[in-house]
């Protein structure tokens, strides 16, 4: 008898082991283009999926090297979200191509363009087209600098992981909920220094603060690029001294992978100094979610524009 509990007692604990082990191997995999949309994901997918991100917060994300090893994650993956806008054109072909994996190729379940879920700014007018260097033929992609559009990314996820594994809605849900929740209340401890960052004129380097002008209402008088992604020609740095001179513009904001010297130079000429602002997460050391870049981002400017 005693033989025939222990028994028991052993297959009990190898079902329970083959149950733990089910439940892990149905989390879902979860690749993003980004640190952003990977930071999100998280907060949304929580417990429930593995994401892991291709390009690094300290990268040009227009300019990634596809790299074998991503293949490999793409591989099994049951979601790609990218940021979408021909942000990631350079390289996701290739990767996507690569992984034969049909969920995550264009019309699969697990295909995810996050822009679709984005009102999106700086849409051309006339003809798209990239042969003048224009980056953003297809409109802005950096949309994920405006806290708005950090709840729509997180609603088009709790959506996504929902259809893709239902058992998890309700945990999909409040993970939402919290999130939306943590987002507000940073939102009324950034109120008293968007209040010194509104109406100021800055120049920025790339394009890129679109949509955090949006949010924090400075005011962008010009960019350091004539065209997003096309370099500063001379001429067109010194009609932007003559800019910032007549508007007052006191602040030249930078991603870390520009040119610092040129951005000093003209900082030096218009009398304005340069700030430079990581724009994903993990861009600077310690940028480890979301919240916590916009966080830094809003704190650093509102300081320097004091
Ligand atoms: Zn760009």
């Amino acid at each position: 008898m005693k033989k025939l509990f222990t028994l028991a007692c052993c297959l009990l604990a190898v079902s329970a082991t083959l149950v733990d082990t089910t439940a892990a191997q149905k989390k879902l995999k979860v690749v993003t283009s980004t640190t952003d949309l990977h930071a999100i994901a998280h907060e949304v997918g929580g417990n429930r999926i593995t994401a892991t991100a291709i390009s690094a917060g300290y990268q040009d994300p227009h300019f990634v090297e596809a790299k074998p090893s991503f293949v490999l994650q793409l591989r099994d993956a049951d979601v790609f979200a990218f940021v979408g806008l021909d942000l990631e054109i350079g390289w996701m072909g290739l990767l996507i191509d690569g992984a034969r994996n049909v969920r995550i190729k264009p019309g699969g379940s697990g295909y995810l363009d996050v822009s679709k879920a984005i009102p999106v700014l700086d849409l051309a007018s006339g003809r798209v087209d990239r042969s003048q260097g224009d980056v953003h033929p297809l409109g802005n992609p950096h949309y994920w600098l405006d806290p708005e559009n950090g709840k729509r990314i997180a609603r088009l996820y709790k959506a996504t992981f929902t259809r893709l594994d239902p058992a998890g809605a309700a945990e999909y849900s409040r993970n939402l909920e919290a999130f939306e929740k943590r987002l507000d209340a940073a939102r009324s401890r950034w109120a008293p220094m968007l209040a010194q960052i509104r109406g100021k004129p800055v120049v920025a380097w790339h394009t890129s603060w679109r949509y955090f002008a949006n949010y924090t209402g400075m005011n962008i008088v010009g960019f350091m690029e004539p065209k997003p992604g096309v370099p500063p020609s001379a001429q067109h740095l010194a009609g932007l001294v003559q800019t910032m001179k007549r508007t007052g513009a006191a602040v030249i904001i930078m991603e870390p992978f520009y040119d610092r010297k040129t951005a000093d130079r003209v900082a030096g000429f218009a009398g304005a100094k340069v700030l430079v602002l990581p724009p994903s997460v993990g861009g600077i050391k310690g940028l480890k979610d979301y919240i916590a870049l916009l966080d830094h981002d809003i704190k650093q400017l509102s300081n320097a524009l004091k």
